[in-house]
């Protein structure tokens, strides 16, 4: 019988793996409390009209990306295929934002049915950040400037670009749309598939194509940024100027829209050429219409989301992970029966005096020699030794197993003391 695997594109997260995904998340979420982020969690199911309507219906992910389903009641049901929709809803429902200004984060998996591939998958993680209420461009800044620090924190400034656009008004866009219409049927014959699918339900997304066959046919395409409003201009022209100001670095670069409807003015992508194909580690933008668009009051706002598994790849491959996490303080060798239920209860007095140690006791027996191996594959900076002969007289033994250090032989009683300075050094 053939044994079952992971659904196609879902991963598994192992244990080697998890304190590199808990470090991450550790400095994303010290950041983000850092400019006053403040975390929401909402389901990671919705109704799949939330997304019809946020995302939009002729988007990628709405046309072809969504896991729905009918649940037991009929309704039509969808894993979120990204964040913000679910965050604005739970934003209206609870009325979190009227007369008020918001900032939140929010992490945890997205679900889209792509093409698996490198940074590419069915179920992957998203960290995303939200402010509601604020309509100048200091707020874009100030986004912009957190995720510039997410980036330092981890090591990663010299590897992003950030790439800025303005996609203006709904009006501009509509417009836009049209001339890019006109252009693109004038090229129909270099226009791939794809973009011929797109030219009249979609076109702006025809710019974010990854085709490089279409890319000189892109490149001289009408730019939307030409046509933008006097206040739009002004907005991006702002946000431009704050940021030379406080010196971050960026590139416009005027075929940058997203693949999602409901984008407005400034919209902002951190890409890597590291990545092989999938280098946009980091997206996002202000989303002005789409509380109003989800029934709520007229609520200015502006968000990213960043694939954590694309950063994390980004992270191992340039080596900037820290090497070791969380090995245990001491691993407990116990020998012989009567010694192993001594044991656990001088593991949890341990415990009990010292909140932050690591211990791990040696369960189900075996001699000194094979424990001993296993205390030191776990990586435990000291091993605890108790057999009958150390129990009868009331002390342990700690061999030190790390550096070259004499064992010690210490009466029960002052093993906390010993271990507290081992848990003091991390
Ligand atoms: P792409 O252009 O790579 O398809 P996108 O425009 O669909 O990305 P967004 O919807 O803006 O991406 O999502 C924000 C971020 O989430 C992306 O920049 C990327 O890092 C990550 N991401 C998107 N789709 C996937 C996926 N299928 N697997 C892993 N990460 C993803
Ligand atoms: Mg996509």
């Amino acid at each position: 019988m053939k044994n079952i695997q992971a659904v196609k594109g879902m991963h598994d997260i192992l244990p080697d793996q998890t304190p590199v995904w808990r470090y991450v998340e550790q400095v994303l979420r010290e950041v983000s409390a850092g400019y006053g982020y403040q975390e929401i969690r909402f389901p990671l199911v919705e109704y799949t009209e939330l997304f019809a309507r946020g995302v939009g219906k002729v988007t990628d992910i709405v046309e072809k990306e969504m896991y729905t389903f009918a649940d037991r009641d009929g309704d039509s049901l969808t894993l979120r295929p990204e964040g913000t929709a679910g965050c604005v809803r739970a934003g209206i429902e609870n009325g979190l934002f009227y007369h008020q200004v918001q900032r939140f984060w929010y992490m945890g998996p997205i679900f889209r049915h792509e093409r698996p591939q490198r940074g590419r998958y069915r179920q992957f993680h998203q960290f995303g950040a939200e402010a509601f209420g604020m309509q100048d461009p200091d707020i874009d800044v100030e986004m912009i400037l957190m995720a510039t620090r997410f980036w330092k924190r981890l090591g990663l400034s010299e590897q992003l670009v950030l790439q800025l656009n303005s996609l203006g008004t709904a009006e501009t866009r509509a417009a836009y749309c049209e001339k890019l219409i006109d252009y693109f049927s004038d090229h129909l014959d270099q226009l791939d598939e794809d973009g011929r699918r797109r030219l009249h339900t979609n076109p702006l997304r025809i710019l974010d194509s990854k085709n490089s066959d279409i890319k000189t046919l892109i490149v001289n395409a009408p730019k939307l940024i030409d046509m933008l409003d006097e206040s739009s201009r002004e907005h991006f022209s702002q946000v431009c100027k704050m940021l030379d100001e406080v010196g971050v670095s960026y590139e416009i670069n005027p075929c940058l829209v997203r693949g999602l409807d409901y984008y407005s003015h400034t919209v902002f992508e951190w890409i890597t050429d590291k990545l092989g194909a999938q280098g946009a580690v980091c997206a996002g933008g202000r989303f002005n219409d789409l509380v109003e668009q989800l029934g709520g009051h007229a609520t200015p706002a502006i968000g990213f989301a960043m694939g954590l598994e694309r950063l994390i790849d980004l992270l191992s491959q340039l080596k900037l992970l820290p090497e070791k996490f969380l090995q245990p303080h001491a691993y407990f060798v116990m020998v012989g029966d009567k010694v192993e239920q001594s044991g656990l209860i001088i593991a949890e007095k341990l415990r009990d005096a010292l909140p932050a140690l690591r211990l791990t006791t040696h369960c189900s027996g075996g001699g000194f020699k094979s424990q001993f191996k296993k205390a030191d594959k776990s990586g435990a900076v000291v091993a605890i030794i108790l057999g009958e002969q150390e129990l009868n007289t009331g002390v342990a033994a700690i061999k030190y197993l790390r550096e070259d250090r004499q064992q010690q032989t210490i009466p029960l009683e002052e093993l906390a003391d010993v271990l507290k300075e081992i848990v003091g050094e991390g």
